[in-house]
Order: structure tokens, then sequence, then C-alpha cells
């Protein structure tokens, strides 16, 4: 645990000068015996391009913000303001950073100024980044604009102010869906007038959240069209962190033609950057003392072995929610030393050195060479992990070094952050283990080196991450430590699709019913509907329609559908079918939050351990009956896993490709799942403590599916023996579902999984990944899309993990219904070689429709 780094000689107070980068690099690497570096890639510093202004952006807002410093746009700006102004609905989808807002800034702001009637919306997914965009077009102190922000917090008061004043108001999806739209006739002014909607950070709007937007901004452009001067309604901008196919996801949130501009021309520091591997610990020779850290079977019926259905994130929050719900860390060990690892059985599999373990050491290298180091780690526990071990390690080597390291928490005050933050600026602090980029201040950005420990989720949040290291001029050095999990490997060994063009899409399914039908309502109540708006609604809008009808919601007459009821319809943007369940503190009544009905069994059940804004509680209580569940404020060092049984029927195939051996399937499924015991594991080694039963009533969730079938004579063709066959299917299946994130916006716990060696409803060994939300999200079916290119990702991170029976890198799974077992990592290989040979490489057709399924007993499973 001594750092490997010398610590340089007279080493004082101040701050010593940081080694180049790759000098750096190879002095980390010397320290196992093994490389940890499976690449390195050199992100060289851009110049920039810059453009000439559009001769429409006129003088008095050139000279604003040229006080501001902005002489030229770059041209990734230029060229997006050009088509918008246009009239081109465009997204911009360029790096963090890039400058995007001058790219709606320009066309929005001049158009206000040449036009003093025409108004702008702007649209965030969060208040904070609404009241800075509000400082941005504020401060350029434009005549007339009148910015203001309507949200939640906005008293009565100034709203009407707003409505009638403002040209260019800040907001937020859930504002516009709850008070604008519904009160469309007081807004109507402003709609009339309306030049531009801008979508900042776009890609935040995915799975059913993003689906819920789309239909929002369908109801504003029906708004806009019945007050509206234009017959084209506003101009859509929309800005997007980068991702696969912006131009696609921005055309199904908007329902318009969307022009994507996707090529950054703005100026970057370079960066080296390096891909790290932790080595594969030896094998521990079997001793049988100790716990085992093979769960015991489940209850499952042995055929069919399933991963659990998807404890979405909580209601309340973003994407990332998903990691504090479930500690990150659950999945990776944190021996003291090897002797300290579970020992397990003698079939137990290897284990790679911990991602946190490492990036301590690294954290610990780093700052005894003098560097400013940020360590990004997901969960608190993790990052306190980091900073203790790193801290001890340093004292080990120098005493009193320890103290230049800190860990950053979301419980800290603001103030207490900002200063952590200075004297991290200031060099008076060397090191900071982190949990979130967001929760950074902005100015903390020209470290020397940034260790991110696990991939962060989506591209996006990795560069944000990465972002914070390099200052102009000088080179600095990232560092991604892979953790034990399918995508991270993969990542780290197929450099092309971290540093290539992405692949990963935001996507979203504006067509699922659970979405569509309450959309519909609101659109109903805001104004009757008529047949030209279930156009606009789009695909499944009539059949939504005709449902509300016959449920009593709607009535039918000559003009229209009319919303029968005199109050609105309740819908919750965030929602998930099922009524949010409160957590309570019980000591104090306080409600710390809502977890959606859909994820309560997984999350709070009783005795699990809830983390709240990095503050650890658990559950003493779960009633069902009145949505609430009541927790205390408490630190085990374990964590909580639950463990389900999982069956599943198919209702409907909607498209599917039929090639020979193998069949591929997107379609309709119930899935039948219960909450039946749940795990306790230590989060410093991962080790079971103990299996603890549960009395929770089963679930069904109706939902989207991607399945893919082999023939019993492929795969014995293939080589794999009937009685390894569940657990090939096993395999495959946790690792596929383990890859989809690098295909779509999600991540492993929206998606769930079953394989089985034969399904009752296909009749043939199956593979089933579904989304883990009722109506589905659009995963499965970008699964399904991008079939080949998911598996051959998936195929190719177990033949290549160096482990010898499988491992948590390639196909095991931390939230395996079955605790990971059958599993077969080579025949895993040999079913997705068969899947592989089969499938054409080219995606699949957009529609054949369920009358031309292959086989009629595909249809009414149930
Ligand atoms: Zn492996
Ligand atoms: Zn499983």
């Amino acid at each position: 645990m001594t750092p490997a780094a010398a610590v340089p000689a007279g080493h004082g107070p101040g701050r010593a000068p940081a080694a180049a980068p790759a000098e750096l690099l190879r002095r980390l690497r010397t320290r196992h015996a093994v490389d940890p570096v499976t690449h390195v890639e050199r992100v060289p510093a851009r110049a920039g391009t810059p453009a000439s202004w559009p001769e429409w952006v006129p003088e008095e807002l050139r000279a604003a913000l040229g006080r501001r410093g902005v002489v030229a746009p770059w041209r990734h700006q230029a060229e997006a303001a050009e088509l918008a102004y246009a009239g081109r609905h465009v997204v911009v989808a360029t790096g963090t950073a890039s400058g995007k807002s001058l790219a709606y800034q320009l066309p929005a702001l001049a158009t206000l100024l040449a036009d003093p009637r025409a108004t702008v919306l702007y649209l965030a997914p969060t208040k904070a980044l609404a009241a800075d965009q509000l400082r941005a077009v504020a401060g350029l102190e434009l005549d007339g604009v009148r910015p203001a922000c309507h949200d939640g917090d906005t008293p009565r008061a100034e709203r009407d102010w707003i409505r009638q004043h403002s040209r260019f108001v800040l907001t937020n999806p859930d504002m516009l869906h709850h008070g604008i739209l519904p009160g469309h006739a007081h807004w109507s002014g402003f709609l009339r007038r309306l030049a531009y909607v801008i979508v900042d950070e776009c890609h935040t709007y995915r799975g059913v959240f993003g689906s819920h937007v789309a239909h929002v901004l369908r109801r504003l452009r029906r708004q806009c069209a019945k007050y509206g001067r234009t017959p084209g309604g506003p101009t859509f901008v929309l800005a997007s962190a980068t991702s696969g196919d912006p131009a696609t996801a921005a055309g199904r949130l908007t329902g318009l033609p969307v022009t994507a501009v996707t090529e950054d021309a703005s100026p970057r520091g370079g960066v080296t950057f390096a891909l790290w591997e932790p080595p594969l610990l030896p094998a521990e020779p079997t001793t049988s003392a100790g716990p085992s850290s093979v769960p015991p079977p489940s209850s499952a019926p042995s055929a069919v072995s399933s991963s659990t259905s998807a404890p979405a994130s909580s209601s309340t929050s973003a994407p990332a929610s998903s990691s504090t719900s479930v500690p990150a860390s659950s999945s990776v060990s944190v021996p003291a030393s090897p002797s300290a690892l579970p020992p397990g059985g003698a079939d137990l599999t290897q284990v790679r050195r911990s991602a946190l373990r490492e990036t301590a050491d690294l954290l610990a290298d780093t700052v005894a060479a003098g560097v400013r180091t940020l360590a990004f780690v997901r969960s608190r526990k993790g990052a306190e992990v980091v900073a203790t071990a790193a801290r001890r390690a340093l004292d080990e080597a120098v005493p009193g070094l320890g103290g230049r390291v800190a860990a950053y928490r979301a419980g800290y005050l603001r103030e207490e952050r900002r200063e952590l933050e200075r004297a991290l600026l200031h060099g008076d602090l060397l090191g900071l283990a982190s949990t979130n980029a967001l929760e950074l201040g902005v100015d903390l950005v020209g470290l020397d080196a940034v260790l991110i420990c696990g991939w962060p989720g989506t591209r996006a949040s990795l560069w944000q991450q990465a972002g914070r290291a390099g200052r102009s001029g000088d080179e600095a050095l990232a560092v991604l430590v892979a953790r034990d999990d399918p995508l991270d490997t993969y990542l780290v060994h197929h450099p092309e699709a971290l540093f290539g063009r992405p692949v990963e899409a935001t996507v979203l399914d504006p067509a699922n019913p659970y979405v569509l039908a309450p959309q519909l309502a609101c659109a109903a109540a805001e104004a009757p509907l008529t047949p030209p708006d279930l156009e606009l609604f789009g695909e499944g809008a009539k059949e939504a329609v005709d449902e509300l009808v016959a449920a009593g919601a709607l009535r039918q007459r000559p003009t229209g559908w009319y919303w029968r009821h005199r109050e609105r319809p309740e819908v919750d943007l965030r929602g998930e079918g099922g009524a949010p369940v409160c957590v309570v503190e019980a000591s104090t009544g306080r409600l710390l939050g809502t977890v959606d009905g859909g994820s309560a069994h997984f999350l709070i059940h009783p005795g699990a351990v809830y983390l709240h804004q990095g503050v650890s509680y658990v559950v003493d209580q779960l009633d069902l009956a009145d949505g609430c569940a009541l927790v205390h404020a408490e630190e085990p060092d374990w964590s909580t896993h639950a463990r389900d049984v999982t069956s599943l029927s198919v209702v409907s195939v909607r498209s599917y490709v039929d090639a020979g051996p193998v069949g591929l399937f997107l379609g309709e499924v119930d899935v039948t799942s219960q909450v039946v015991s749940y795990q306790r594991r230590r989060i410093a080694s991962g080790e079971v403590i103990d299996t603890r039963p549960l009395d929770l009533p089963a679930r069904e969730l109706r939902t989207v599916a991607v399945w893919f079938t082999l023939s019993p004579q492929s795969l014995a063709l293939a080589g794999v023996e009937p009685a390894d066959v569940p657990g090939a299917l096993h395999a495959a299946e946790h690792a596929a579902i383990g890859l989809l994130p690098l295909m779509a916006t999600c991540d492993r716990w929206d998606i769930g999984g079953l394989s089985t060696a034969l399904h009752p409803d296909t009749e043939a060994p199956t593979v089933f990944v579904y989304d883990g939300h009722p109506g589905g999200a659009g995963f499965a079916e970008r699964a399904y899309r991008t079939a080949a290119e998911w598996l051959r990702a998936t195929r190719d991170a177990i033949a290549e993990c160096g482990c010898e029976a499988g491992c948590p890198s390639c196909v095991q799974s931390p939230k395996c219904g079955n605790g990971n077992n059958p599993l077969s990592k080579p025949d895993a290989v040999r079913v997705l070689d068969v899947v592989l040979a089969n499938l054409p490489s080219d995606r699949p057709p957009q529609q054949p429709g369920p009358a031309d399924a292959p086989d009629a007993r595909l249809e009414g499973g149930r």
C-alpha cells in the first residue's frame, strides 16, 4: 500500500510541479506485474475553428456578447444558428463546454431584437440550469427582452407580470405540463408570438420521462397552432450531449424533422486518457472456512433462470439516482488484502482487484507526486473508501501527507464544499474523492489529473468528469478504472467505442400506451381533441382515445373528443404507473422522498438500506396499502440486494426476423415477478452475510421485450450439451443486459431479462430482455434495431474476458434473481456465435405487423 511513485524530495506545503501526464502514467502503470493499462488515447489539444457572425446578428447583440468575451462564434455554433434562423428545427449535439448555448441564443435573441413582439420559450431539465441560463441572458442587458424564470418557486404576483411582459421565459417540462398548458388561455398572447422553443440538455429526456416530455411538446405545438400567427409554429432548437443519432432522438422528442449539427469546433486542452483494468486476483485455493460468497440457489424453477426486473430510479430524481438506490459498489469487493477475499467454494470464480481499491492507490500515487487530482466514484460510500484508503497509504509513506486528501460529500453544506474546492484549486488539498461532477462548482476545472472509478454510465458523464482536467496550454491525465462489470470490461478493451463515434442513443417511446393515454387525457382537458390532433400525437393515438372513451374519461361528439370531468387529469411526468410510495423518517415524520410503485419492492422492502442524498437509512416497515415506508437513519456496513422470481408470457409480436435456426423478435410481454428475499452484503468485501425471506405480493408488468430463439439442433451442432443450455442462455442473457447501455442511454437497472431452455410460448430455447417500465421505454426496441451490433459486443465482452469460468466482468450479474446459477461462460459464446452467424448484420425491417407473426402460438401467450 505504499505509493509506487516517489514522494518528491523537500515536499513542502506548496504545490510540487506536476509531472507531464505521459511520465506520470508511466510511473503509475509499473504498479502491477501485469500492465493494467489496456489503451492510451492522446486526445490532442484542439485550436477551435471560428466562424464569422451571421449577418443577421445585430450590432447590439454582437457588442453585448463581445463584452462577455465572445469575439466570434465557433463554426458549429454559427452553423446551428443559421439553420434555426432559417426556420429549420435543429439539434446541436457537441461536447461539454462547447458553447451550445450560443447556438440558440443567437437566433432567439436576434429575433427578439428584430421583432419587438416575438417571444421565446426555454426549457431546462432542472431549475438550477434555468437559473444559470437566466443569468447569462439577463447579463447581456438587451433592451426589451425581459428574461424571466417561471417555475414552481415563482410567486403568483410575478407570474402575471411574466406572462404579460417577459419575452424570454425560462421554465421546465413539469411547469409547462402542470402550469402553462392547462392555463393556455392566459398564455395565449405569449404563445401567439412564440418564435422559438429551446430544449436544453435534451438528452436527459429519455425513457418513460422522455416519452412524457415528447407529448408535452406536442401539446405545446397544438396550442401554438391554435393561437399562433405562423402556420408552421415555432422553430425548435435543441441542445444535447454527444450521442448516437441525435437527429432521430430529437425528432422523436418533438415529432418534427430535425437537422443535427455534431461537429464540435470549440478549442480544448490536450488530455492523455488511459483505460485501466485492475488485474485479476490469483484464484483462491479452496479454504472451506469462512462464509460462501456463492449464494444458495433460489427457489425459482431451475429451468427458468431470471434476472430481476428493473428497479427503476426513484421518481424524484434524474437517471443517476439508480446508482444511489442500489450502491454501485455492490459488484466490487474491496479486500484489505488478498487473503481477506471471500473464499467461497471450489467452483468460485476469479475476481478482479476492486476498482475502488485501485482508484485509492492511484490517488495516493498522484498526490504523492504532487499532482492535483480529482477522483470520481459512483457512491458516497465508495468515495469515502477511496479517500480513507488513499489517506492511510500516504500517511504510511510520509506522516501527515494523508491530510491533503479529502472526500466530498453531498451531505456537506454548500460553503463547506466550496471551501474544499478552493483548497484543491490552490493546492492546499491535492486529492479529492467526489461522487458526481454535477455537484461540483463550475469553477473547479484545470486539474492535473482526473480518476474515474467505473464507467459513469454515458459518454456525456464521462466527458463531464474528464473535462475537469487540463488547463489551457497544459496537458492533463485522465484514467478510467474499470469495475468488475461486462460493460466496463468491454469499454476498456474497445477504445473505439469510447473515442470513436458514439453508438449509445437517447431513446424514448412516445407510442407507449401508458404514456400516450394519460397525455391525451391532459390534451383533451386543455381543448377537445380532433382527428388532426390524433395525427399529431402519432402512432397508437386513435386506439388510446377509444380506450379513454370506453373507460368514461372522454366523450365523443361530432366535433371531437371531450374530457368529461371537472378536475384535470393527474399525470406525473416522472411517474411509472402505480402510485409512488412515500419514504418517511419514522422519528420525525419527515418526508424524505418517493419511490415509484414499480421499484418499491426492490428498493424499500423491510430491512432495505435506502440511500437518500448520500445519507443512509434502513427501512423498518413497508405499508403498500398506505403507500408509505417508515425508515430510520442508520449507516450499516452492508448493502441490501433484493432477489425475485420471475415468469414471462408473450402477448403479441410487433416485428420479427426469421433467420433460419435463429429468430429475433420484438413484442409485448407480461412479466410476473415477486420479490422473495434479500441478501445483505458487506460493502467493503462484497461478502454475503445472509439471505432473509420477504413476504411481498407478486406484481405484473406489461412491457416491451426483445427476444431471440435458437433451435435445439443448432445448439447441439455448436457443441452445447443439452445439460449446459440453461447455463449458456443465462450467461448470454446477463452479458447482453450488461452491454445494452452501449446502444441506448439506460443502465442495467432499467432492464430485466429471462432465459430458459424451453419457453412455452416460443417452444424453443429463448433469451428475453425487457424494459422494466410499464408499456416499455424504448430500450428493448433499440436493442432489436441494433441486435447484430449489440450481440456482437456481448459476445466479444464474454470471449475476451480473461477469467476462466465467468466473473462479474463478463457473465455474472449483481442483480441476478437466481444467484448467478447456473452460468456457463464458454457455452454462452457458442450460443451467441450461432445467433450472429445467422442474424443478418443489417438492421431489421421496421414493421412487419403482428398479423405476419411467424407462428400463431405466439399470440395470446397468456
Ligand atoms: Zn470474466
Ligand atoms: Zn440471472
